[in-house]
């Protein structure tokens, strides 16, 4: 199987694994860097996010612009295509509207690593806020959150939901997973008192244990044959 194809069959499972974890439903998506260039593969416009197949897939440039793929790129793909522009570091990147981080982003408390497994994927520190709760249509906007998100690897957006960004697909996925993991922990706690947040040392200590590829490895595999055993892999 070519490169090319083969991230395309990597978004198309991811895809299916973060709705049969209820972190994307008729919207949020996740797109990977074609290598060496300046375009990207993203989830299309139109297709379920349940059924989509690795030939669905579009190509865009860095504009957002489409260069290739039978459907339209989705309305939010300048989140992805500016991350990729502002971050050379970065292969792929997932829009959700995840709902316990979308919760978080409500409040007037900043959101720390405090529960190891799943881990902080994010931190040290809060993970950074994106202020504007209008969805992301223009260049300027993917800009305004690719500012925020800096260095990181996840940025909140207000009322809205996360972006998440990583080295590869299966990074990235492992990363949502666990970063709606950390968010439903977290409320959960505040809920019963003042959060015993991670200090620097112990949110270094804690990443150290989790950030590495086998432990995404393990999230992938056990979320691939969880959604095979939903019956959500055909055709894939
Ligand atoms: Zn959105």
């Amino acid at each position: 199987m070519s490169e090319l194809n083969e991230l395309k069959k990597k978004l198309a499972m991811s895809s299916r694994m973060l709705f049969n974890s209820g972190l994307v439903d008729y919207s949020g998506h996740i797109s990977v860097r074609i290598p060496g260039s300046d375009h990207l593969l993203i989830l299309p416009h139109p297709v379920s996010r349940a059924t989509v197949a690795p030939d669905d897939m579009v190509v865009t440039d860095f504009e957002g612009k489409l260069i290739e793929g039978k459907y339209h790129a989705p309305s939010e793909v300048f989140m992805h295509a500016r991350a990729y522009k502002a971050r050379g570091d970065i292969q792929s990147v997932a829009h959700l509207h995840n709902h316990m981080v979308a919760v978080l982003s409500m409040v007037d408390k900043p959101f720390y690593p405090a529960s190891s497994n799943p881990c902080a994927f994010f931190g040290p520190g809060p993970m950074p806020l994106y202020m504007d709760p209008a969805l992301i249509h223009t260049i300027e906007q993917g800009d305004a959150v690719a500012k925020t998100l800096g260095k990181n690897e996840a940025v909140m957006l207000r009322g809205h939901g996360s972006m998440v960004v990583g080295q590869a697909i299966e990074w990235v996925f492992a990363g949502c997973v666990d970063l709606e993991e950390a968010a439903s922990r977290f409320y959960k706690a505040s809920l019963l008192g003042p959060v015993r947040v991670y200090n620097d040392d112990e949110t270094q200590r804690v990443m150290k244990g989790r950030h590495k590829d086998s432990v995404v490895q393990k999230v992938w595999d056990h979320n691939v044959a969880k959604t095979k055993l939903a019956g959500l892999m055909e055709g894939v």
